[in-house]
């Protein structure tokens, strides 16, 4: 990659930033919002507070511009479906995925169609798909009824499915894998990530294997999953009906992508395992308070995973560590505000009052 494109203030998306990895030519009509190129943060207070001995870094995948990773994806689908001709975009989503498809149809002049399960998604996803304009359908179940009901609508081709179904979304987060190699000079020892769709899993995988096919880095990651215990499909190894989690981002019963994960999992000797929402709970907290990072939920099960790893004596010394952040703190605030360590505290409007509050 040339020095141009880790300009930060030059960065013009990952379309731009990684164009000889992903199939767009000169014509591509280039739909973006300067997604990518997220910090890669060391977390040494979280690691030493764990009992650690290895280098954890977080890339915090909540600095897109709609404050998920799905946006290095979106701009790929939308860029892909603008090229087609196509008018309407269209996907089912727990939030994130959503709130990204109805920002870049704006940004495409296209029409956008969210399907979301009533109730059930983030406030702040919510907000995002509302202020982007989409035509925003709730119904009742969940994520896997929706999505079933998406396929259809996209069967003719007239609208564009812009769930992880569609391959140019794994093409664009494979880019995530790209910059993490840039920043560390090589590919981490393993990689952590909280598994839904197991589209991410899926994209990071492809991501490392062709930067080392083209010669860019040396070696391949060992890829680690973790589910949510109520909605943990891959660890039963059996879809499930009714997920259940507080990290409603992966609160998914049958993976759109199945197949692929196992075989990013076979090939990498890597696993997905379960964390229990007490431990994603737990994490949550930590990762905020002790290193000022903000993550969703479903973000912290990945560090609730590193816990339980660590726990069982399974992450080699010395070794280096990553893990995606995958969606900003501040798009499930009524979570933040329910599981804070901290509560405000009402005082009197004068100095007394505030000295007695904190002690002095
Ligand atoms: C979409 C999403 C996930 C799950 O990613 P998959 O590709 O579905 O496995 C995890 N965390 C957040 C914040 C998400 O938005």
């Amino acid at each position: 990659m040339s020095s141009e494109h880790k300009n930060a203030a030059g960065w013009r998306g990952i379309i731009q930033g990684y164009r000889e990895h992903l199939a767009v030519g000169p014509e591509t009509p280039i739909v973006s919002l300067h997604e990518g190129n997220t910090p890669l943060i060391r977390v040494p207070n979280f690691v030493e507070a764990i009992g650690g001995a290895f280098d954890l870094y977080l890339k915090y995948e909540g600095l897109n511009p709609t404050a998920s990773f799905k946006d290095r994806g979106m701009t790929m689908a939308v860029t892909k479906a603008k090229a087609r001709g196509v008018q309407v975009i269209a996907c089912a989503s727990t939030g994130n995925t959503s709130a990204s498809a109805a920002a870049y149809a704006a940004r495409a002049k296209m029409k956008c169609v969210v399907l979301i399960p009533e109730g059930k998604i983030a406030r702040g996803k919510l907000a995002q798909a509302l202020m982007y304009g989409a035509t925003t359908l709730q119904m009742p179940g969940n994520f896997d009824d929706a999505l079933t009901i998406v396929r259809e609508l996209c069967a003719d081709g007239a609208v564009e499915v812009v769930n992880s179904i569609n391959p140019h979304r794994i093409e664009g987060q494979k880019t995530a894998a790209f910059e993490i190699c840039d920043a560390l000079g090589d590919a981490p020892d393993m990689h952590v990530l909280p598994v839904g769709n197991a589209g991410n899993i899926t994209a990071y995988w492809k991501g490392y294997r062709e930067y080392a096919d083209a010669g860019e880095s040396d070696t391949l990651p060992r890829m680690m999953g973790f589910q949510a215990a109520g909605a943990a499909p891959f660890v039963e190894d059996a879809f499930i009906d009714d997920p259940e989690t507080i990290a409603s981002a992966i609160r998914i019963g049958k993976p759109a992508s199945w197949q692929p994960a196992k075989a990013a999992l076979q090939f990498s000797a890597g696993a997905i395992d379960k964390v229990t929402d007490e431990e994603i709970l737990t994490a949550y907290q930590m990762i905020t308070a002790q290193e000022g990072i903000f993550v969703e939920p479903a973000s912290a099960a990945a560090l609730a995973g590193i816990i339980k790893l660590q726990n069982a004596n399974k992450i080699t010394e010395g070794s280096i560590v990553v893990a995606t952040m995958t969606g900003h703190g501040l798009k499930d605030p009524d979570n933040a505000v329910e599981h804070a360590k901290v509560e405000a505290t009402t005082v009197e409007p004068n100095l007394d009052a505030v000295r007695a509050a904190i002690g002095l």
